[in-house]
């Protein structure tokens, strides 16, 4: 995968390829990343990139001219994808499908966003990361690049990936590492058991749990969508049925 990045500010996204996961992955040539700098494609000596909006209103726009320019200096076979708050909400099942693409490219905006013809010319897909407005694309396209190249094959052990939060509609289990007992709490018991089937089981209902207290739309989609096996339904049914009695009494 290459991430191809269109933004005024570099060294915002030149330090997360340069670090931990992510820095390993490019030295093994599973990632590539090319950092556009918008403004090298200003028209002016001053390398002015943005003006005030047409028709009034606050704050300034980023100038199409050198934001085209950038994107034909990046090439033309990559997925290019502008950050927008009023994108496609961005979810794990794009992660997955972004994940699959030979390259992306990402427009970072800032300001007040950039002149509607670059979208039109452009652009594949506006995504959003989220129902706020941040002040820079930046963070937002961090936010698309962290989550798709930890799906790719080889940059983090598969398993991690299996039963992790959204993995098959369902919260991730709770964990718990060294030492045993840490202030009052101590590490439930079936974890130091080494019993596999004990364990399997005791994460599945702990996953059901946590996905009906903290995200019960979760477990309606998941129903909806068929996502959940006979296993996964029975102790969904159980724990909604012992709710119930609970609060009655
Ligand atoms: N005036 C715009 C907001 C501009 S914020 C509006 O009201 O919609 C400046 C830049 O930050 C945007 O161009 C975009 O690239 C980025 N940005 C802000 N919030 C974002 C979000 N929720 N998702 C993705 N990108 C976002």
């Amino acid at each position: 995968m290459k991430y191809t990045v269109l933004t005024l500010f570099p060294e915002i996204t030149d330090a997360f390829f340069a670090s931990s996961i992510m820095a390993k992955a490019i030295q093994r040539g599973i990632i590539e990343y090319q950092a556009v700098n918008i403004r090298d494609f200003a028209l002016d000596k001053h390398k002015t990139c943005d003006d005030a909006p047409y028709g009034g209103g606050p704050g300034m726009l980023m100038l199409p001219e050198p934001l085209g320019r950038a994107l034909q200096a990046a090439g033309g076979a990559g997925r290019r994808i502008c950050l927008s708050p009023s994108g496609r909400p961005f979810n794990q099942a794009m992660a997955r499908e972004l994940a699959g693409e030979k390259e992306l490219i990402l427009l970072c905006g800032r300001y007040e966003g950039i002149d509607q013809r670059i979208i039109d010319l452009y652009i594949d897909d506006e995504v959003s990361v989220g129902d706020y407005v941040l002040s820079s694309g930046e963070a937002a396209a961090l936010v698309i690049i962290d989550a798709t190249y930890r799906l790719i094959d080889k940059v983090i052990c598969r398993e991690s990936l299996e039963e992790e939060s959204f993995s098959g509609g369902l919260l991730e289990y709770p964990q718990y590492t060294r030492p045993e007992i840490y202030d009052t709490l101590k590490v439930p018991e079936v974890l130091l058991s080494g019993h596999h089937e004990h364990i399997r089981k005791w994460r599945l209902e702990k996953r059901v749990e946590k996905t009906l207290k903290l995200r019960p739309d979760l477990i309606s989609f998941g129903k909806e969508q068929g996502l959940f096996n006979g296993e996964i339904n029975s102790i969904i049914d159980r724990q909604i049925l012992a709710d119930r009695e609970g609060d009655k009494q």
